[in-house]
Formats: C-alpha cells, sequence, structure tokens
C-alpha cells in the first residue's frame, strides 16, 4: 500500500465540490486517513511548492493556495499516487486532463484546478509530514 497527500485547493471548497471531490475518491477505492479543514499561512504555502520558486505563476500560486480554507487529506491504497493523479487529471483542465478526472470535468482554469496530488512517494513523504506532522514518518 502506498499513502499520498491531498490537497482541495481553495477554490474547490468555494465552489462546494468537497463531498463531489471526496466521493469520486472514496469510489476509487482509496482510504481517506486523515482529513482536515485549513487555512495555509505563506510558510507552510511556500514550503509545499518550492519547486516552482521563481517560476512566473510562483507568487499568483501562492496567492491563490493562501487565498482561502483548503481541504488537506492524507489518502492510502495500492499504487494511490498515480491513482488519485488519475482521478485528478493533468495540470491544465482543458489542454491535458482527460474527460471523466476531476479537472476536466469541473475546472477551466490552469492554476484554479482544484486539487493537488502528490506526484512520487518522495514528494508524498515530504508533503503529509508538512501538513500532518504527527504522520510523518523517519
Ligand atoms: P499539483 O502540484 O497542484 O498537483 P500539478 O502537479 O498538476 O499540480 P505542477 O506543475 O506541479 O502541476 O504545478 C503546481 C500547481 O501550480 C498547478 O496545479 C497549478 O495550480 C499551478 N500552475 C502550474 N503551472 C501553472 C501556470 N503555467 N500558470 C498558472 N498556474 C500554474
Amino acid at each position: 500500500t502506498e499513502r499520498t497527500l491531498v490537497l482541495i485547493k481553495p477554490d474547490g471548497v468555494a465552489r462546494r465540490f468537497v463531498g463531489e471531490i471526496l466521493g469520486r475518491v472514496e469510489r476509487k477505492g482509496l482510504s481517506i486517513t486523515a482529513l482536515e479543514l485549513k487555512t495555509a499561512d505563506e510558510a507552510i504555502a511556500a514550503t509545499h511548492y518550492a519547486e516552482h520558486e521563481g517560476r512566473p505563476f510562483y507568487p499568483g500560486l501562492l496567492e491563490f493556495i493562501t487565498s482561502g480554507p483548503l481541504v488537506a487529506a492524507v489518502l492510502e491504497g495500492p499504487r494511490a499516487i498515480a491513482a488519485f493523479r488519475q482521478l485528478a487529471g493533468g495540470t491544465d483542465p482543458v489542454e491535458k486532463a482527460v474527460p471523466g478526472s476531476i479537472r476536466a470535468d469541473l475546472a477551466l482554469d490552469g492554476q484554479q484546478n482544484l486539487v493537488h496530488g502528490s506526484d512520487s512517494v518522495e514528494s508524498a513523504e515530504r508533503e503529509i509530514a508538512l501538513w500532518f506532522p504527527h504522520l510523518a514518518r523517519g
């Protein structure tokens, strides 16, 4: 089994898609093993997106991700990382996400794309330790 860190970004909470998105996660067969509504401060947002520092979209991304409450979750299951990224669809909801995915079905914008999911085991462990320190391993 594997675990992944998922965010329902502030647009997803504002648009009242928490139930819709968690429903898709549950229908896929992934387990929700941690779940919390919180508002990200600048420090946690900057650490979460540290790999994008210096990109032109980075300041706007931090502003967006700290703009209101989000849902942070840990999902577990076989191939949970890839499974959630399949559910999410590609980063750009129009150009990349395939129909049937969360982003393709419910979003239009390349920044306000509803969800985040870890992209590797290393990212997942780093992100879980950041958002849920009590669940950090090793
Ligand atoms: P996430 O990390 O949120 O799951 P991702 O892995 O699909 O998304 P990344 O390339 O890691 O995509 O980008 C992280 C986030 O930064 C995107 O989900 C999106 O919100 C934002 N972003 C990425 N590229 C752009 C862009 N060109 N313009 C605006 N925002 C962007």
